[in-house]
């Protein structure tokens, strides 16, 4: 495998040990922390800052695994601002806690060290199946495998990790960070099917055949949105999700440059401001584009893309254009785009462009669901759920969580959805294997 190309390289760089201690030192130890309010998987945050500060790594660690499959990933891509550090008492005074950079340098620590051996169950519980290994997925085998159930992942891409491996770029989640947790799941004692589409190979049918008691669904929202507008099928518009995994696998060395659908020196628009947005922007100044503009039809007050996203976007050079809402792609004789015509505070504009990617959302696939029965979703092909068991479908034993409930979230959010998922199956089990004793 190829090391990744420079210019991607991850550009958060890490605590060493003094400066992480530091840090740590600096923490309070609230008796009533704001922080952990402001995690939405409340992990305990001044209690492994505190085993830091003395330098008990093994403790901190510990800590975090009691709430986090994934710290070394959270660590890295959750919007802090808006979560724990945004609620630390000392954020208003300027001097919140880095508590992401801290929980990142303790997972990386251990890690490297390989500080942990959790002592693991019996896996005697149950059999459980889950497809998918994004966040969602990979928190509710997490989970399970920790309280004795046998976990199997179905996952239809070559390596497992979903948006974590193919979707989120290398600068923000190096791939090696991903490989390295996951590696931590499989030692949990999950084991991995890979290359084995749900849907395709084999339907839910198919798994409770094989003996499971439980099915997870965390396949996410595969499906890109399109824009309905003329034009929208010429060549040179391209979804950011495919621009953002072919730069993902040219990054691993699995592809050429040819690949990957921007051309040094084009001029490149991106439709839509969240974070998909902001990823496939700076992966085309990455990629050598002559000038990467964000076209977004509300202002910069609406922009769902979090505050560090944006700036680092600003930073490198990425334009904006708001309230500027696109009424048609233009196109050459040889049916290549070539610009797009707008409507803007100023009146009617055209601008040219050479590429433009599209960011305006995606949706679940719908091949897991259509090839069985008894599941149901609304009318956008989300799946719908029950409070009781928390996460079953309205199919008895097969849950769901994560994107292809909730739609398009952070990766934080679908391990919170997914950890109460994953209670939810537990106490299934339990009750299904209690009735049939
Ligand atoms: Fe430490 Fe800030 Fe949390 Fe208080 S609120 S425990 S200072 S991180």
């Amino acid at each position: 495998m190829n090391k990744p190309k420079a210019v991607f390289r991850e550009i958060n760089e890490s605590y060493t040990l003094q400066e992480a201690i530091a840090e740590a030192k600096r923490c309070l130890n609230c008796k009533n922390p704001s922080c952990k309010k402001g995690c939405p998987i409340e992990n305990h945050i001044p209690e492994f800052i505190h085993e830091l500060s003395k330098g008990n790594m093994g403790n901190a660690m510990a800590i975090i695994n009691e709430k986090s499959n994934l710290p070394a990933i959270c660590g890295r891509v959750c919007p802090h601002e808006k979560q724990c550090q945004g609620h630390c008492v000392l954020y208003p005074k300027g001097k919140g806690i880095e508590i992401g950079k801290l929980e990142r340098f303790v997972a990386d620590f251990d890690t490297e060290m390989k500080l942990i051996r959790e002592k693991l169950p019996q896996k005697t519980r149950g059999k459980v199946a889950v497809i998918g290994s994004g966040p969602a997925g990979l928190t509710v085998a997490g989970d399970l495998a920790r309280q004795g159930f046998n976990v199997t992942i179905f996952e239809s891409q070559a390596e497992p990790g979903g948006v974590l491996m193919y979707g989120i770029p290398e600068y923000r989640l190096p791939k090696q960070v991903v490989r390295q947790e996951i590696e931590k799941i499989e030692a949990l004692g999950v084991t991995f099917l890979l290359n084995c589409v749900v849907g395709k190979q084999l339907n839910i049918d198919d798994i409770f055949a094989q003996g499971y008691d439980a099915i997870f669904i965390g396949s996410g929202t595969a499906l890109p949105k399109s824009l309905d507008i003329p034009g929208a099928g010429l060549r040179g518009v391209i979804q950011a999700t495919y621009l953002l995994h072919m730069a993902n696998i040219y990054n691993e060395g699995t592809v050429g440059r040819d690949k990957v659908p921007v051309i040094e020196g084009e001029h490149v628009a991106v439709m839509g401001c969240g974070n998909v947005a902001m990823d496939a922007a700076r992966t085309a100044v990455r990629m050598g584009a002559a000038s990467v503009t964000i076209v977004y039809r509300r202002t910069e007050a609406d922009m769902p893309a979090i505050q560090a996203e944006y700036q680092a976007a600003l930073q490198e050079g990425v334009k904006f254009l708001w309230q500027t809402s696109t009424t048609e792609f233009l196109g050459n004789e040889d049916g290549k785009v070539v610009g797009l015509r707008a409507n803007t505070p100023e009146g009617v504009k055209e601008y040219a462009f050479d590429r433009i990617c599209l960011a305006v959302g995606s949706r679940p696939a719908s091949r897991i669901v259509s090839t069985t029965e008894g599941i149901e979703t609304d009318d956008n092909g989300y799946v719908l759920v029950k409070e009781r068991p928390f996460g079953m479908t309205s199919r008895k034993g097969v849950f769901a969580g994560g994107d292809v409930v909730h739609r398009p979230q952070t990766v934080v959010m679908a391990m919170k959805a997914a950890k109460s998922v994953a209670v939810g199956i537990a106490q299934y089990v339990d009750a299904v294997k209690l009735l049939s004793e």
